[in-house]
C-alpha cells in the first residue's frame, strides 16, 4: 500500500465511532484529505422484513451522532443509500479520491462486496485497502503449531493470550489506542450535495424503541459503567435477573465501542472477573475466526457428519417456542422477553437454543434464523457459533449427550424466580419450586395461584426426559 495519498474515502461499516478506529486513524495519517462516508446498504436493508427493525434505528442514531461529531471538527459525513458496489466507485470518481479505505469485515456477503468494490476501483486506477479493527487477532494470526486453525476454544485462547503478551514484550502494542488526525478531514463545505436522503422514512423504516442507547458516547458510557462491576462478573454473569454482564454486545457488533478498549480494561486487573470477561471477548474472536476459515458453517453443521441428522421437530413445536408457550417457564420467559426487546441474556440463549434442538428436536438453523431476525446484537459469527454450540454440531460444542434440564437450569440461574415473574406475570402467584415447574400443582393450588394450567398457562409441550433420549439417539445413529 502507498504510504501517502492525496484524497481518500474512509467508509464506516461495523465501526461506527471516531475514537480508537484503526482504519480512520490510518486514513487520516496517510491522506491529505479524508472524506468520511457511510452507506445504508440496500442489499442488507432489503432483506429485513420488519420495517421497525431495531438494528436500523441503532445504526441510524449512531450515524447521526458521528455526523454531528465530524461537524464539530469542521468536516461532515457523506451518507449514501443504495448499493455500495455502485455507490462507492461512483463517489470515488466524483470526488477524485485515489483510494477507498475501510476496516475489515469477515462475513461472506461483506467480503464479496469488498472484492467487487475493489475490482471496480482498480479498473479505474484506484486502490482499496482494509485494516483490522473489529478484532484483536483475525484470520490466520492464531494458528496451531502445525499451521491449522484451532477448532477447540481453550488452546485457541491460550495461544491468543500468549501472542498478545509476546507482542507487548516486543513493544508492538496490539491493543494500543488508534488516534485520528482531525486536521485531514475534508472541510464540510467541500462535501455539500454529496449525500443522499437518509431519514428513516427515506430508507423505508420507522423508528423502533431500543432497550439500549445507540452511538459512540453511549457505548463508552456503558463500558465505563460496567468497569466497577467487572470484578463480580464471574459470579454474576449467569443470573439473568441480575445485571451482571456488560450489555456491550450491540456496541461491539456495530463498533460503537472499540474491542481494543475493552481488552485494555480487562487486562488492567488480575481478578477472576476481569479474566472471565476477557475470555468472553476471546470467544467472540474464536467465532469470527471460525466463520472466516470455515464459511460452510453459515448453512451447514461445522461437523459436517451431523448434516445427516433429520430433525423431527416441526412447525407446531417451532411456533410454540417462538411465541413462548412451551409450558417450560424459563424458556417461555426468555422467548417473550426476547420478542418484546430484541435482547436475551447469554444463559437464556443457551437454555432456549438447547431446548429447541434437544427437547423439541427442531433443526438449529430455524432457531438461528429466528434469533438473527430479532437480536439487536445479531452477529452472524457469534449467533451461528452459539447455535452450533447448543446443537452440538459446532467446532467446540456442548457434547450431544450433555443436555440441559430446563427445570434445573431455571432453579439454579433464576433461583428466586425474579426473571420468570417479570416476564410471565400469569405465573407470579406460584411460589418456590412451583414457579419453575407449575405442572405438579393440584387443582386447588392452581386456583390459589390464580393460574389454571391448560387455560392460563400451557401444559408442557413435551416430556423433557423422553425427548432427551430421542435427541441422543439422533446423534448416536450416525
Ligand atoms: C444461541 C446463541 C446465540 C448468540 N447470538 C449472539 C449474537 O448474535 N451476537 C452476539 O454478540 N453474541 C451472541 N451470543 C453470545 C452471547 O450470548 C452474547 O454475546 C452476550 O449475551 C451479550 O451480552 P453482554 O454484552 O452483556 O456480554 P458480556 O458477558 O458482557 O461479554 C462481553 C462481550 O463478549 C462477547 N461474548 C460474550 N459471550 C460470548 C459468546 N458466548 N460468544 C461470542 N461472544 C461472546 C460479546 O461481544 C459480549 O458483548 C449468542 C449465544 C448463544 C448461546
Amino acid at each position: 500500500m502507498k504510504s501517502s495519498f492525496d484524497t481518500v474515502l474512509f467508509v464506516f461499516r461495523r465501526d461506527l465511532r471516531l475514537a480508537d478506529n484503526r482504519g480512520l486513524a490510518e486514513a487520516t495519517r496517510r491522506a491529505r484529505r479524508v472524506i468520511p462516508v457511510f452507506v445504508f446498504d440496500r442489499n442488507i436493508l432489503g432483506d429485513l422484513t420488519d420495517r421497525s427493525d431495531r438494528r436500523v434505528t441503532f445504526i441510524h442514531e449512531s450515524v447521526t451522532e458521528m455526523k454531528d461529531a465530524l461537524r464539530t471538527h469542521g468536516s461532515d459525513l457523506v451518507v449514501l443509500h443504495g448499493d455500495p458496489m455502485e455507490k462507492l466507485p461512483a463517489l470515488a470518481e466524483k470526488t477524485g479520491a485515489e483510494a477507498v479505505l475501510v476496516n475489515e469485515d469477515y462475513e461472506p456477503y461483506a467480503m464479496l462486496r469488498d472484492d467487487i468494490v475493489s475490482e471496480a476501483l482498480v479498473r479505474t486506477g484506484r486502490a482499496f485497502h482494509a485494516f483490522k479493527d473489529h478484532v484483536v487477532y483475525a484470520r490466520d494470526e492464531i494458528l496451531t503449531q502445525s499451521g491449522d486453525a484451532y477448532k477447540v476454544f481453550s488452546p485457541y485462547k491460550r495461544a491468543w493470550l500468549q501472542r498478545l503478551e509476546e507482542e507487548e514484550r516486543l513493544g508492538l502494542s496490539p491493543v494500543a489506542e488508534e488516534s485520528m488526525n482531525p486536521g485531514t478531514l475534508a472541510p464540510r463545505r467541500s462535501l455539500k450535495g454529496l449525500s443522499d436522503a437518509w431519514s428513516l422514512k427515506d430508507l423505508g423504516f420507522a423508528r423502533a424503541e431500543l432497550w439500549l442507547e445507540a452511538g459512540e458516547t453511549a457505548g463508552r458510557r456503558r463500558l465505563e459503567q460496567f468497569l466497577p462491576s467487572m470484578q463480580w462478573y464471574a459470579d454474576d454473569r449467569d443470573l439473568p435477573a441480575r445485571k451482571g454482564t456488560s450489555g456491550l454486545s450491540a456496541h461491539l457488533r456495530f463498533g460503537t465501542v472499540s474491542i481494543r478498549d475493552c481488552v485494555r480494561h480487562a487486562r488492567e486487573s488480575d481478578e477472576k472477573g476481569a479474566q472471565t470477561w476477557l475470555s468472553e471477548l476471546i470467544w467472540r474472536e474464536f467465532y469470527q475466526m471460525l466463520l472466516d476459515r470455515y464459511p460452510h458453517v453459515v448453512s451447514h453443521s461445522f461437523k459436517q457428519e451431523y448434516d445427516a441428522i433429520s430433525w423431527p421437530g416441526g412447525d407446531e413445536e417451532f411456533h410454540a417456542w417462538c411465541e413462548g408457550r412451551t409450558g417450560y417457564p424459563i424458556v417461555d420467559a426468555a422467548m417473550r422477553h426476547f420478542n418484546a426487546t430484541g435482547w436475551m441474556h447469554n444463559r437464556l440463549r443457551m437454555i432456549a437454543a438447547m431446548f429447541l434442538t434437544k427437547d423439541l428436536l427442531v433443526d438449529w438453523r430455524r432457531g438461528e434464523r429466528y434469533f438473527a431476525a430479532g437480536l439487536l446484537d445479531y452477529d452472524l459469527a457469534s449467533n451461528n457459533g452459539g447455535w452450533q454450540w447448543s446443537a452440538s454440531t459446532g467446532a467446540d460444542g456442548a457434547p450431544y449427550f450433555r443436555i440441559f434440564n430446563p427445570i434445573l437450569q431455571s432453579k439454579k440461574f433464576d433461583p428466586d424466580g425474579t426473571f420468570i415473574r417479570e416476564n410471565l406475570p400469569e405465573l407470579s402467584g406460584y411460589k418456590g419450586d412451583l414457579l419453575h415447574w407449575p405442572h405438579t400443582a393440584d387443582a386447588a393450588a392452581q386456583e390459589a395461584a390464580g393460574c389454571v394450567l391448560g387455560k392460563d398457562y400451557p401444559h408442557p409441550i413435551v416430556d423433557h426426559f423422553e425427548q432427551k433420549d430421542k435427541a441422543i439417539a439422533l446423534f448416536k445413529q450416525l
